[in-house]
């Protein structure tokens, strides 16, 4: 059994959705049995939420979440169309009516169950189901959306829930060693670990959404990214798994970026551990996510300097809840970015530090923050610099 995912570009058009409608096809003839999850076709929700935005959200977000939905119902019955045309029997599902529970708050729920026996007994029938990605219901039956990138985790769900595979068809022919928009010489990743693609995600590269792949790791989804451009069959794609099956491992597997990052800085902070963790605890209350930490020293003795980012998006929030911390001063910043290099090898490599300052120093672009882990390298640095630290970082790793 196989969970062919389409994305927004993939179903952006008759065309496309024709064209989307004869990979599935193709697979069925080849003696696949079909669950087809559809996101709604490009630039749809982004007009969805001006409308609603238009209203202000209405006082809540609720109502939004409805507004949002419908872009996927209207590419899932346009898919279930254009199976028909393809000679299949195809019936086109919401998220509610193929099962999908979640908990959360509008706009970010997380699925919670799904009760995948509709799309069962749908294909026992012989039939293609056809599901609406990015939404399920919540424990009142409100309508939910997943966030943005949500049909990926929908799709990951629902392939878990059928022990099958999953394929994410999109505009580019797989994961490449950094986003093929910025770097032209950006090479497809043939194989890469779960874990690896975790943090590629997570540090920003949106080819998969991050809780996605964070499901298929713990359920152990077998997952493809590929093109839905390419002839049937003829995309090569990206295979994600379990770095021991990944017969030949690379240091570094790419470049991630993600913009519009914030800075604060907390000055002459009281030293006391209790004063930074309550500034921790107010932020995590609103919500707010918060990356690269450095603490130091304070020149006042027994105090402390505490800085860390933050979606810009959460500022203001972030700033409030700060107010009540005993810092001798706040500072902020915004038009920053975070540079990523992600590899599994990394923590093994001596120069891995080197070649980064190198890189970056030959073209003159300042480094605020450096932070790293086992998997990863990140640096702060301004939003106009992305795309030349991007390459640069892309050659200097060997990717290309
Ligand atoms: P979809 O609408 O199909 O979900 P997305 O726009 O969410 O598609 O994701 C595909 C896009 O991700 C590509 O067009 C590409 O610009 C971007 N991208 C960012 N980083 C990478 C990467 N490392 N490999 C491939 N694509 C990437
Ligand atoms: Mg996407």
């Amino acid at each position: 059994t196989r969970v062919l995912k389409f994305g927004g570009t993939s179903v952006g058009s008759l065309e496309r959705i024709r064209a989307s409608a004869a990979i599935a096809a193709a697979d069925i003839r080849r003696g696949d049995k079909v669950a087809v999850v559809v996101s709604a076709m490009a630039g749809e929700t982004d007009r969805l939420l001006r409308l609603a935005g238009g209203l202000g959200h209405g006082l809540g977000d609720e109502e939004t979440d409805v507004v949002l939905s419908a872009g996927e119902q209207v590419s899932a019955a346009l898919m279930a169309m254009a199976l028909r045309l393809e000679g299949l029997e195809a019936q086109s599902f919401l998220g509610w009516q193929a099962g999908i529970r979640t908990d959360g708050p509008p706009g970010a729920a997380r699925i919670s169950g799904l009760d995948a026996s509709p799309i069962r007994a749908a294909m026992e029938k012989g039939h293609v189901p056809v599901m609406a990605g990015y939404q399920g219901a919540s424990k009142e039956d409100r309508l939910r959306t997943l966030g943005r990138g949500g049909t990926d985790l929908s799709a990951v769900a629902l392939a878990a829930a059928l022990e099958a595979h999953c394929d994410i068809y999109t505009d580019v022919d797989g994961v490449f060693t950094t986003d093929p928009r910025i770097e032209p010489d950006a090479r497809r990743i043939e194989k890469i670990s779960y874990d690896e693609m975790l943090e590629l995600a997570a540090q920003g590269a949106k080819v998969l959404q991050t809780r996605s792949a964070e499901f298929a790791k713990a359920r152990n989804v077998p997952l493809r990214v590929l093109s839905s451009f390419a002839e049937p069959g003829q995309s090569e794609g990206t295979m994600i798994m379990q770095a021991e099956d990944i017969a030949e491992r690379r240091i570094v597997s790419g470049i991630a970026y993600a913009r519009d990052q914030a800075r604060i800085a907390l000055r002459g902070l009281s030293g006391a551990p209790q004063s930074a963790a309550s500034v921790f605890a107010g932020l995590a209350d609103a919500d707010i996510g918060i990356d690269m930490i450095v603490q130091s020293p304070a020149s006042e003795s027994g105090r402390t300097n505490l800085e860390f980012t933050i979606d810009y998006r959460d500022l203001d929030k972030a700033l409030e809840k700060i107010g009540e911390s005993d810092a001798r001063e706040v500072l902020s910043e915004t038009g920053l970015a975070k540079v990523s290099v992600v590899g599994l090898g990394l923590n093994r490599r001596a120069d891995v530090a080197r070649i980064l300052y190198n890189a970056l120093a030959e073209q003159k672009i300042g480094i605020r923050t450096v932070s790293t882990s086992e998997i990863k390298i990140s640096v702060l640095i301004e939003n106009d610099a992305v795309e030349q630290a991007v390459r640069a970082l892309h050659a200097a790793y060997g990717l290309d």
